[in-house]
């Protein structure tokens, strides 16, 4: 693909350096090439006196012999002369350097300090030497790879192709987020949500629209869903008890559930099965149960597809309150507090998985095992962060 269009992409090949860069050894500094071993003694009591020989600015490859009591003016980045080993900097010069820099070349110069080889100098392949490895197959793509695979002259690479995910709201009740808010009426916020989360963890989100409670439209939406050719689809709602008869017999006619429910607070509805062999989740309607069983299922199937590393961020901290559990796994929303070096975890204020506005509130997902039907306040257990983690108390 285009360099330019690779941010956050997974590289798919290694990158191994096939020239040297700098390619040229050049100057790191405004000033004059020189030999170091004419500058031996100088200072600023007694300066040393040097015959210039030349110009070199940026871009071009000098023609200049410098020889032993000699200089050379060059530019920061311009390619060092034959014979120079080092660069005085012109304010450790007499000369005149002006930004723009149209000044006359001086005949001579003084320096008032001396130097060693190799001083202000980048030699050819300091930054990547010719046969060196830079990248590694499976690096996700930050800014400064970006530079250097510019710098290697890289413009088209090879990158992990992104799964695609085909995203389906189910429900009479659903009006688009355009739309009037009519009696009866909620929007649709799961294939917002959803959306985000996939495109959050490198894969290409299409949403379609809304299917309605019938089985001929939940059919047809499911056949729309395998025109997109995805790698997975998901749908939310439909998946409860007494709801469940539409999405399943269409996935039933076009392929197959593998389970349906799971033992799990919230998001116990979830479904897992194929349509024509098409990976297929079965969300719950309900939009925290959908985040949720997005985050434990659908998140670290899609990450492996998309040859990404499995990152899930889990702290331990202390439950702040006594907790009722009712024996499922259970994913609470916490804040999470930093008291005297110890995470603290609180729960969000209702539990509901109705209740969106809990997810933006929370720190991380609190994590009750499965068999327990109360927590105790001080009881140390696993959280799940939602967002990066803020080392400060807030
Ligand atoms: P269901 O699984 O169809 O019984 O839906 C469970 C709950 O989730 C109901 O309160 C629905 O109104 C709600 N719900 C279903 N789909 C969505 C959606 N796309 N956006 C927001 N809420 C939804
Ligand atoms: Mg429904």
């Amino acid at each position: 693909m285009e360099l330019a269009d690779s941010l956050g992409r997974v590289l798919a090949e290694d990158i191994d350096a096939d020239i040297d860069i700098p390619p040229f050894p050049n100057s790191s500094m405004d000033g004059f090439a020189v030999h170091a071993v004419s500058l031996k003694g100088a200072s600023a009591e007694s300066p040393v006196q040097l015959t210039v020989v030349g110009d070199i600015p940026a871009g071009i490859v000098p023609n200049i012999q410098v020889e032993a009591g000699q200089a050379a003016r060059i530019m920061t980045g311009a390619q060092m002369p034959v014979g120079a080993d080092a660069v005085i900097p012109v304010e450790s010069t007499n000369a005149v350097w002006t930004p723009g820099g149209s000044d006359p070349l001086p005949r001579k110069i003084e320096v008032f300090r001396s130097l060693r080889a190799g001083d202000y100098v980048r030699p050819a392949g300091e930054d990547m030497a010719i046969g060196t490895r830079i990248l590694s197959a499976g690096r996700v793509l930050y800014p400064a790879d970006i530079g250097v695979l510019a710098a290697l002259g890289r413009s088209l690479i090879k990158v992990v192709r992104r799964p695609k995910v085909v995203i389906l709201s189910t429900g009479d009740e659903l009006v688009e987020v355009n739309e009037p808010l009519t009696p009866g009426k909620i929007r649709n916020t799961n294939s917002y949500t959803l959306a985000a989360l996939v495109a959050t963890y490198g894969a290409i989100p299409i949403r379609i629209p809304t299917a309605r409670d019938t089985l001929e439209d939940v059919r047809r939406r499911f056949e729309e869903a395998l025109d997109q050719q995805p790698d997975v689809i998901l749908s939310s709602a439909g998946v409860s008890v007494g709801a469940f008869d539409a999405v399943r017999s269409v996935i039933e006619e076009l392929g197959a559930i593998t389970f349906w429910r799971v033992n799990l607070r919230p998001g116990k509805p979830l479904a897992f099965g194929n349509i024509r062999g098409v990976p297929f989740f079965g969300l719950p309607g309900n939009p925290v149960s959908a985040m949720v069983t997005f985050d434990v299922f659908v998140r670290p199937m899609l990450l492996r597809m998309g040859q990404r590393p499995e990152t899930i961020h889990t702290i331990t901290a202390s439950v702040g309150e006594d907790i009722p559990s009712d024996g499922r796994r259970s994913y609470l929303r916490v804040k999470l507090s930093n008291q005297t070096g110890r995470w603290v975890a609180t729960l969000t204020g209702t539990q509901s998985s109705g209740a969106l506005s809990s997810m933006v509130q929370a720190d991380g997902l609190l994590i009750i095992p499965e068999g327990h039907t109360q927590v105790n306040k001080g009881t140390e257990l696993t959280v799940r962060l939602l967002t990066d983690l803020v080392s400060e108390p807030h």
